[in-house]
């Protein structure tokens, strides 16, 4: 494999497929089911051999549906690996997006042992996660809150990332308010736009221009949450064109893919070059990516060159 100098590679992996514990009404997974997978450590194992041939870093984002689902077992073996390559100087970080219910103590002391960077899902206005549901149809609310408190107060670094749906729009001036007050301490804020849906929540989707609005509000507001770093991610359009080819999709049977949205029948890809150039006819193609489609992509071409 083609060696990447001091580069820090980043593998988006989905151990379970898209299996979650909750039913949130704009879940694009409602739709298709949540898919499960057991989850193999062999094929994460295999994986961090393959990549570390050709770098010195990695960064795993862990996927889901609920990726904590994987289970306490699993990421038991997920810390003993990760020790055991840094003894020989392979760095891996981690980093998921959790819905928070299924977050206790032992889950913070496993993510405790790796310095796992939590992101969490949340929604404001806070009263915006009502249509976070279990299956039963029943408010996730308590639990999602309980966990988020866990790590609040467990020193752990994180992020918080909110759906902006139709609902959202037009409530700036309350969300900058409660994120003030729910998070003093943590400035990183994603905002992720709801574009596509199960097909009876398409009164919750937002379009390109209505989500580069909201934002262009928000950052008014709180420019120390939605941060730079978030900007400049959201200026590159698209993923394919800037982060993407520095990221590689596995899926939880160890496959990789060409962008998050699994592509049926993709060839397998034997080498890194292989993949990487792959990616870049992808791109030249300009296919609709699950990140922004190229009606939004060109919109924010237009905003940003004006921002
Ligand atoms: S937590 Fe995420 S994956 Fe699970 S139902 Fe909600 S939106 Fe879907």
């Amino acid at each position: 494999m083609e060696e990447i100098e001091g580069e820090e590679f980043v593998i988006v992996f989905y151990p379970i497929k898209s299996f979650c514990n909750l039913r949130c009404k704009y879940c694009i997974y409602l739709d298709r089911g949540h898919e499960y997978y057991m989850p193999d450590i062999e094929v994460f194992h295999s994986m961090i051999k393959k990549v570390s041939s050709c770098c010195k870093k990695i960064k795993i984002l862990w996927h889901g549906g609920e990726f904590l689902m994987a289970g306490k077992n699993y990421f038991d073996k997920v810390v003993k690996i990760t020790k055991a390559y840094k003894e020989i100087g392979l760095i891996i970080n981690h980093a998921g997006q959790t819905n928070g219910t299924m977050i206790d103590k032992e889950w913070i002391n496993i993510f405790k042992e790796i310095d796992f960077e939590i992101g969490l899902s949340i929604d404001f206005p806070s009263d915006l996660n009502n249509l976070r549901v279990w299956p039963n149809g029943k408010t996730a609310i308590s639990e999602i809150s309980r966990g988020i408190n866990l790590v609040i107060n467990s020193g752990l670094k994180y992020s918080t990332t909110t759906i902006v749906t139709r609902k959202t729009l037009g409530q700036e001036h309350e969300i900058a308010e409660q994120l003030d007050a729910l998070f003093p301490e943590n400035n990183k804020q994603i905002f992720s736009p709801c574009y596509i849906g199960p097909a009876n929540a398409k009164y919750l989707l937002v379009t390109g221009s209505e989500y580069a609005d909201f934002v262009k509000k928000i950052i008014s507001l709180i420019p120390q949450r939605v941060n730079e770093g978030e900007l400049a991610k959201r200026k590159n359009l698209c993923l394919v064109k800037n982060e993407c080819p520095k990221m590689l999709f596995v899926d939880f049977a160890g496959k990789w893919h060409l962008c998050s949205r699994f592509v049926k029948n993709e060839t397998p890809f034997q080498t890194l070059a292989e993949y990487r150039s792959a990616k870049i006819k992808n791109y030249i193609g300009e296919h609709d990516c699950s990140i922004l489609d190229k009606e939004t992509r060109l919109f924010w071409r237009d905003f940003l060159e004006n921002y």
